[in-house]
Formats: C-alpha cells, sequence, structure tokens
C-alpha cells in the first residue's frame, strides 16, 4: 500500500460530510444527524497519522489486531474506535474497553461474554440480517425480540442496530433494505422503551450511505469510496 494524502483525504471527508448533512435534512433531521464512521480494513498503522491530519475521528475496525496496532501508532490516541466486524468471544476482554461501541453483536452468547469482561456499561448495536442472507452473521427481525430480552438480562442496554444489506448495483435497490430496518427499529422501540434506547442506525457504505441518511441512518460506515481518493500513486 502506498501513503495517503491528507490533504485528498481532507476533502473526501467534507464531501462525504456535506452529502450526509444535505441527506439529513431531506429527512427532516439536523444535518448532524448522521455521523461518518470510516472503515479501517483498507488503511494500516502507518496510515495513522495521515488520518489524524485529515481529520478522521471515529474508525470502525474488523479485527483486533488492526485496532490495536492503529490505536499504538502515533496519532492513534486521537482516534476513536467502534468494533464492526465478527468478534470472537475469547476477544471480548480486549476488545470492550478500547471502543465507543461494539456495533456487530450477532449472536446472545456474545451479549453474555460482554456483560462477563466489561467493568462499565458498553454500548452495543445489535447487527440485524435484514434479507436473511445465508452468507451472513446476526439476528433476522424475528428474532430481535428475544435478543433484546437475552440483552436485558444480561445488563446490556442496546443503543440500536447495524445492517448491511445485499450488494446492489445501484444504491436504491438498498432503500427498501434500509426502509425495513428502521420500520423494525421503530416498532421495537415503542416496546422496549425504557430498556433499550434503540436509537442508533447504523446502516450505509459507499456506494450507498447517502441513501441510507435519508431513510434515518445515525451512522454511516464508509471505506473505499473515501480512502481510494486519498491513496497516493506508486
Ligand atoms: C468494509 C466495511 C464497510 C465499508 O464498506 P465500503 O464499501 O468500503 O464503504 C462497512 N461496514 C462493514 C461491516 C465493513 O466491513
Amino acid at each position: 500500500m502506498t501513503g495517503i494524502d491528507p490533504l485528498a483525504l481532507r476533502e473526501a471527508l467534507d464531501e462525504a460530510r456535506e452529502a450526509i448533512a444535505a441527506a439529513a435534512k431531506r429527512s427532516g433531521r439536523a444535518p448532524d444527524a448522521a455521523e461518518l464512521v470510516i472503515a479501517g480494513k483498507y488503511v494500516g498503522a502507518d496510515d495513522v497519522p495521515a488520518l489524524v491530519e485529515a481529520g478522521v475521528g471515529v474508525i470502525g475496525e474488523n479485527r483486533l489486531q488492526d485496532l490495536q496496532a492503529k490505536r499504538a501508532a502515533p496519532g492513534g490516541g486521537a482516534l476513536t474506535f467502534d468494533f464492526i466486524g465478527h468478534l470472537q468471544s475469547r476477544k471480548v476482554r480486549d476488545v470492550v474497553d478500547e471502543v465507543r461501541l461494539i456495533q456487530s453483536v450477532d449472536r446472545e452468547s456474545l451479549m453474555d461474554a460482554i456483560a462477563a469482561r466489561s467493568e462499565g456499561p458498553v454500548r452495543v448495536l445489535l447487527q440485524v440480517n435484514i434479507a436473511g442472507e445465508d452468507s451472513k452473521g446476526g439476528f433476522v427481525p424475528g428474532q430481535l425480540d428475544a435478543a433484546l430480552e437475552h440483552a436485558a438480562r444480561c445488563g446490556i442496554v442496546v443503543g440500536g442496530f447495524m445492517a448491511l444489506p445485499p450488494p446492489a448495483a445501484d444504491p436504491e435497490h438498498s432503500r427498501p433494505w434500509f426502509d425495513r430496518v428502521r420500520a423494525v427499529r421503530d416498532e421495537l422501540m415503542e416496546r422496549w422503551n425504557p430498556d433499550h434506547d434503540l436509537t442508533d442506525l447504523s446502516m450505509g457504505t459507499s456506494q450507498d450511505f447517502v441513501v441510507a441518511v435519508e431513510a434515518g441512518a445515525t451512522i454511516v460506515r464508509v471505506g473505499r469510496g473515501i480512502i481510494d481518493r486519498a491513496r497516493m500513486e506508486p
């Protein structure tokens, strides 16, 4: 991998943030209603100083080792980390105290591990397999009530849901899935208030984050679409 150009990255971030603010307004919300999280898998620890210089705030990591390497890199203390990948229960201990939010709680046994290994309250999102795809983990909508009950029994307050709809050539094809996640959330929110918070919807990636914000996302996770624009030629 070649280096990241901080100026090009800043420009790409500014553009994405403007697009997000405009989409939030179109959805009848405040311009800052949705937050940009940069997916970390396309950048390495060597890139951390450039990321910080460009104004990256929150990074979503899929792997514990990557998170630890970036945290330890020069400037890494200025970054906030979310966990967005499949998390093995035996790694929970190392992750819980390092992250702001675990976005990818995909099974009840992971909640047990989180409850057992965390000192204070941990903010989590439940991963929703909204299209019921065999290739994806997470809870299908019909399992969410039981999952929220399990979380409540563990003493975990769920902050909302994370979803990754099936790959689509046209971002508009993602809209019905985002709408469905939102509808499922709205219904559960009525039932589970105040035991769970459920305000956060993490949905939308490079190809469809604008549509996701229009549909109600509060967090978008964008990787390639932003990073590729800042990667310098070899
Ligand atoms: C990589 C990744 C993203 C970002 O995807 P891009 O297509 O690079 O924007 C979002 N969410 C998860 C869980 C990811 O692993």
